[in-house]
């Protein structure tokens, strides 16, 4: 049966993955969720079994994510950054497909943090043969972001990265966690979520998501505006919007774009500025 620990769920194969030896792997954006699995999994893992991983997406993250995350690192975990290796930001691959991705075709997130996560995770693995080729991939999923997250299976074969040698789980240690416990568990641990939170995102990542509500749209319109210009920017020069609905950003926002009239896909020529 099933057992709770340190308010998560440890499926019995977990429990036992661990037991033998397995790293476990966080995958972290940073954001409150990571954040909070990351304190509940130092709990219960071995540190010197703990892994964090961040993909980071350079220009189109919030500022400061990278050192937050470092910052409240549990001692003794490592971090590793999986960096794209084209060299080419979101933005770019934007430019070139002419198209945002959509909640359906999410090829940022398999470009730009899924795909270099695992190619890390694999050269970990090889590197360190105490973990006998054995790996559970944490990440900090809830049910109650969404329906299609309420369908996961918390703790599954990952039939995509397992190999001859090489034995992978993926694991949502927090699907069954509200958005208040997870507060809690940072709050409990003396440690204060990435401060755009306080300034009114309810989600950390790409500061302009193509999944994001309009209110986080709005307030990261007027807390990024020269991110903003950029994104405006590129929805008029490839003729595609960020929005899954087909609204520009500035009808979606209210938000009108920096009056600005040299916004390239660098940002602002005139003024260089790149906030
Ligand atoms: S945060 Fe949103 S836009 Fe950025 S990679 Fe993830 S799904 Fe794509």
């Amino acid at each position: 049966m099933t057992r709770r620990h340190s308010g998560i769920h440890v499926p019995p194969e977990c429990r036992e993955m661990i037991r033998a030896g397995a790293l476990v792997a966080i995958s972290t954006s940073g954001g409150k969720d990571s954040q909070a699995m990351t304190i509940l999994l130092s709990r219960i893992v071995p540190r010197d079994q703990l892994v964090a991983v961040h993909a980071p997406l350079e220009d189109v993250e919030w500022p400061g994510t990278l050192e937050h995350i470092e910052a409240t690192l549990p001692d003794g975990v490592p971090l590793i950054l999986a960096r794209v290796t084209s060299g080419k930001t979101l933005l770019d691959s934007i430019e070139e497909r002419g198209r945002f991705p959509s909640p359906r075709v999410r090829w940022c997130t398999s470009s730009t943090k899924r795909g270099p996560i695992e190619r890390e995770l694999r050269r970990l693995l090889k590197a360190h043969p105490r973990f006998g080729g054995r790996i559970v991939s944490a990440i900090g999923m809830r049910a109650g972001e969404s329906p299609a997250r309420a369908r996961k299976t918390p703790w599954k074969f990952s039939e995509r990265n397992s190999r001859a040698g090489r034995t992978c789980f993926d694991w949502l240690p927090i699907h069954d966690l509200t958005e208040g416990q997870v507060f809690d568990v940072i709050r409990d641990a003396g440690q204060a979520p990435h401060p755009a939170y306080a300034m009114g995102m309810s989600r950390l990542s790409c500061v302009f998501c193509i999944m994001a509500s309009r209110a986080d749209l709005r307030t990261a319109a007027r807390l990024r505006p020269q991110l903003y210009a950029r994104y405006c920017a590129l929805e008029r020069r490839i003729g595609h919007t960020l929005s899954p609905s087909r609204v520009p950003l500035p009808d979606l926002t209210g938000v009108p774009a920096r009056l600005c009239s040299d916004v390239g896909p660098q940002g602002c020529r005139r003024c260089a500025a790149r906030n």
